[in-house]
């Protein structure tokens, strides 16, 4: 049965070189480029034109439906363009290109949000600009809306970090400790339903651990869970399962089984807005791999090309092989160091020539560490043996073997001796099984 093996197997060498490091402010950047999908759902809509001059925390582009987030200009400075950005993932979206003036200067008048119910809540969160901030940047209030449908029992603030080189969650945990800590008050007040709040910590971040015991040390309703550090402790239906024992089923959401899992950094920006009314501007963003001279964690306007991030964090000290938006693991390559980072990005990871250079992939010789190395107990060979059927045959399979419950964390093809591009095919699958159903949904 599939979902019954969450634990997963992998040890990954956890890399967390910077986990010691405060982070470290950039210089205001040259220009900024924000697109207006940072997050799932429709891209925002720009409320300002080539020309005009912008602050720091000022609306640039509202949400343009239920499920999208609105964006806020992170630098002061003057609209220089909209148009067209070719993201990583191959899709064109809008985006506005600020030069800065160097100032930072912040929009006048910017005060904390008025929250006294649940739907204030809610609004301020979406005002926030806040998305999920671990993950694919599903905006949080819609997913904190959720829960006026009632029956969360549980809040599991993620703080596992279990991708390689990241530790921007482990600096919030240990840097904004008081943010976190008003979060949950937050999280208290308006999720009334919720008797538990579950830390799940990976093992290798002592202080975090101890950190969060104290500042919690006179709350009974929350737990600090040390959970092994074995990758990718940190996907939801991974984590729910290690904290509460409770199976997400295939097609369903946690909230379906009573859970919200909520991002320990979202919740530090959660708390930071509703006390400040500054929006979502800047990320804090680990640089690091074989290429860089100097791992840092680098607080950078959101917008700032990876460039310049790098150059601030002192360059590279090898040609750069390969650039990661994210970790090695569940990280998306970069087509050029001039991208910006995004709401999402928590990590710039650049290796090496050498280690960049990927291994031809071979024939499968049936080892079945694949098969052992999943997490959610799915066979990746078979998601890759289905992608040579014709259409109709291959979506049946695919379904049959259940790719959707794939959350590609990388695992199969870390292990696979032969170097099979098992993840990329999983990617491949998906995509293909997504839109087969919706031109099917389309025809009827
Ligand atoms: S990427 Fe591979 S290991 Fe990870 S969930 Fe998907 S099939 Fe399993
Ligand atoms: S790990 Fe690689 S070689 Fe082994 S069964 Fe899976 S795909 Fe085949």
């Amino acid at each position: 049965m599939f979902g019954l093996k969450f634990l997963g197997k992998t040890h990954i060498p956890h890399n967390k070189n910077t986990a010691d490091l405060t982070p470290v402010k950039m210089t205001p950047p040259k220009e900024v480029l924000l697109p207006m999908a940072q997050h799932i759902g429709a891209p925002a809509t720009p409320v300002v034109k080539v020309g005009d001059e912008v602050k720091v925390g000022q609306l640039i582009a509202e949400p343009s439906g239920y499920v999208s987030s609105p964006i806020y200009s992170s630098v002061s400075g003057k609209v220089t363009k909209i148009d067209n950005y070719l993201r990583p993932d191959g899709k064109s979206v809008p985006a506005i290109r600020i030069e800065s003036d160097g100032e930072m200067s912040v929009l006048e008048g910017i005060t904390p949000p008025e929250v006294t119910d649940f739907d204030s809540f809610i609004g301020a969160i979406r005002s926030s600009g806040l998305v999920g901030l671990g993950g694919a940047g599903f905006p949080t209030s819609v997913k904190l809306d959720a829960v006026k449908n009632g029956g969360i029992h549980t809040i599991v603030i993620n703080g596992a970090e279990c991708e390689p080189y990241i530790t921007s969650d482990t600096r919030t945990m240990l840097d904004q400790s008081e943010a976190v800590y008003d979060g949950i008050a937050l999280l208290e007040k308006y999720v009334p339903t919720a008797e538990k709040f579950i830390f799940g910590i990976e093992k290798n971040k002592p202080a975090c651990i101890e950190e969060m015991a104290r500042i919690f040390q006179d709350n009974p309703k929350v737990s600090i869970m040390p959970l092994p550090s074995l990758y990718p402790q940190g996907a939801e239906k991974v984590i729910i399962y290690n904290t509460t024992g409770l199976t997400v089923p295939e097609g369903k959401l946690p909230a379906d089984v009573g859970v919200l899992v909520i991002n320990v950094t979202s919740l530090a920006v959660l708390a930071n807005y509703v006390k400040t009314g500054m929006p979502l501007v800047e990320k804090c963003v680990t640089v690091d791999g074989s290429a860089v001279k100097e791992p840092k964690n680098v607080v950078a306007p959101i917008g700032t090309s990876i460039r310049e991030i790098i150059e601030f964090a002192g360059g590279l000290k090898e040609e750069a092989g390969k650039v990661i938006f994210g970790g090695p693991m569940m990280g998306i390559p970069a087509c050029s160091l001039d991208e910006p980072i995004s709401k999402t990005t928590n990590a710039i990871t650049v290796f090496n020539v050498k280690e960049a250079t990927e291994r031809e992939a071979s024939a499968c010789i049936h080892c079945g560490r694949c098969v052992s190395a999943c997490p959610m107990g799915l066979n990746p060979t078979a998601f890759s043996k289905a992608l040579g059927y014709g259409t109709e045959e291959k979506m049946e399979k695919l379904e049959e073997a259940s790719i959707n419950l794939c959350m590609e964390c990388g695992c199969c093809s870390y292990v696979c001796p032969a170097s099979r591009p098992l993840v990329q095919n999983n990617r491949l699958g998906k995509t293909a099984l997504r839109e087969y159903k919706a031109h099917k949904a389309s025809l009827k």
